[in-house]
């Protein structure tokens, strides 16, 4: 249950392969205020192997050409995308941003041609049926019943599903907000009108650290350009009420405090996200399997979740496909596919358990250098000498970032 790219993407895995599945989403739509977008090769790579590229062709998306890193105003270092640096990372795809509301609705729609296949749209799950200690189906918020041999809670970080089914979330503190602002229609930024070969702008992610505070802006898949800015836990003052073209002017370095002045207009009011972070030590309960943020909320930082999310996917389907398939049936399906859950958590924890810690690295750097003065003085005084060092450390670490810790691949 929740089709997010988790569930989506493993409901669509199972149906196509001749297993009943009930996918079953609390939202009407899939339109979100804003949801990852970015896909690291570990993701795109898990989409071919999906037979998904051509769909996801037709989406709209967005080619990441740029990391940049500016502190008090000066920039520390850039890395151009795609990353082909031997000693680190490499990968022939960039990071891509691909529209997450399209890509969810073609999952569906692939699923919904394969008989056996249910999609309960609009309907929140609210408790589980259980019977003798294992769990036998959901309930719904409107009393429908509805009985599995197995459910999937793919329903997201507050997962209601591991609350009931009494699974705890150690959290990685501290839990971050993050405010988002669009700025639609806002002209080009400075490095955006290079030319490419088939598209007209470049799009590079910029993190910026001044007096303090940090941000992140880019591009996004539908053309406009979004920011989040991390909200500093001991920042007094109201967000609510902040002149915010004035507040990201003084945090910016100068070209782009100008290019917020000149595009106040533009500028939306933040949505505050509260973000928490952290694993399940035990993804499962007999009848009952954790998946993507359910089991793992991913932090936002470099793009993890729906990478994770689709992994998680491949490798379930490759545990639960051969039990789907197969004769078995009552007691002994349910004993196998209990067996089956313990596997896929084994099979998949390492890797969550790495790409948290690197994503927990990342930010550990970035709060050094937001709370210390004389790290942001330092760094910005000495960019070009420090900036060497300081990008050959991240280089380092995007290699598992970008194309996950361990292969993954779809066997079924
Ligand atoms: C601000 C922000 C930016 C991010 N940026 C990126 C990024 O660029 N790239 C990236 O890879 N990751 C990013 N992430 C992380 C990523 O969005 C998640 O890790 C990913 O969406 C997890 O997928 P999921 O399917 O497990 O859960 P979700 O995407 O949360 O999906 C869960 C689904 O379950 C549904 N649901 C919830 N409760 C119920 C219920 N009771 N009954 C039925 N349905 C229910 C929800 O409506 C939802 O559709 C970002 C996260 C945040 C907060």
């Amino acid at each position: 249950m929740g089709a997010g790219p988790t569930g989506a993407a493993l409901a669509r895995l199972l149906a196509q392969r001749q297993i009943r599945v009930t996918l079953i989403e609390a939202s009407r739509d899939f339109r979100r205020i804003f949801r990852g977008q970015a896909l690291m090769p570990s993701g795109l790579e898990a989409i071919a192997q999906m037979g998904l590229s051509s769909a996801v062709e037709t989406i709209p998306q967005m080619q990441l050409d740029a990391w940049e890193f500016w502190i008090e105003g000066k920039r520390l270092f850039r890395v151009d995308e795609p990353i082909l640096d031997p000693a680190s990372a490499s990968s022939k795809r960039p990071c891509t941003l691909v529209s997450q509301p399209e890509f969810l609705a073609a999952l569906v729609q692939q699923a919904e041609v394969c008989p056996g296949f249910d999609f309960v749209q609009g309907k929140a799950v609210q408790s589980l049926m259980w019977e003798q200690g294992r769990v036998t189906g959901v309930r719904l918020a409107d009393g429908q019943a509805i009985a599995a041999d197995l459910v999937i809670a793919t329903d997201g970080r507050n997962s209601t599903l591991r609350a009931k089914a009494g699974l705890r979330l150690q959290e990685q503190s501290p839990a971050v907000d993050i405010l988002w602002f669009s700025l639609k229609g806002a002209p080009p930024l400075r490095d955006e009108n290079v030319l490419r070969a088939n598209v007209l702008r470049a799009n590079v992610f910029y993190a910026v650290v001044k007096n303090g505070q940090s941000f992140g802006l880019f591009r996004s898949a539908q053309g406009d350009l979004q920011l989040g800015w991390g909200l500093n836990p001991s920042a007094s003052g109201d967000w609510q009420r902040e002149n915010w073209p004035k507040v990201l002017a003084e945090h910016s370095p100068a070209w782009l405090a100008n290019y917020f002045r000149a595009n106040a207009n533009v500028l939306s009011s933040p949505v505050r996200f509260s973000v928490t972070v952290g694993l399940a030590p035990r993804w499962s309960v007999p009848g009952l399997l954790l998946l993507g943020d359910a089991a793992h909320p991913m932090s936002p930082i470099r793009a993890q979740g729906i990478n994770m999310a689709l992994r998680d996917a491949i490798v379930a389907a490759n545990h639960l496909v051969p039990l789907g398939q197969s004769e078995l049936s009552g007691a002994a399906l349910h004993r196998a596919l209990d067996q089956a859950l313990g596997a896929i958590q084994a099979e998949r924890e390492p890797e969550i358990v790495q790409s948290q810690a690197l994503q927990a690295e990342e930010w550990a750097q970035g709060e050094k250098l937001r709370r210390y003065p004389i790290l942001r003085w330092g760094a910005s005084q000495f960019a070009p000498l420090v900036g060497w060092g300081v990008r050959r450390a991240w280089l380092q670490r995007q290699q598992q970032l970008r194309l996950g810790v361990a292969p993954v691949e779809i066997k079924v």
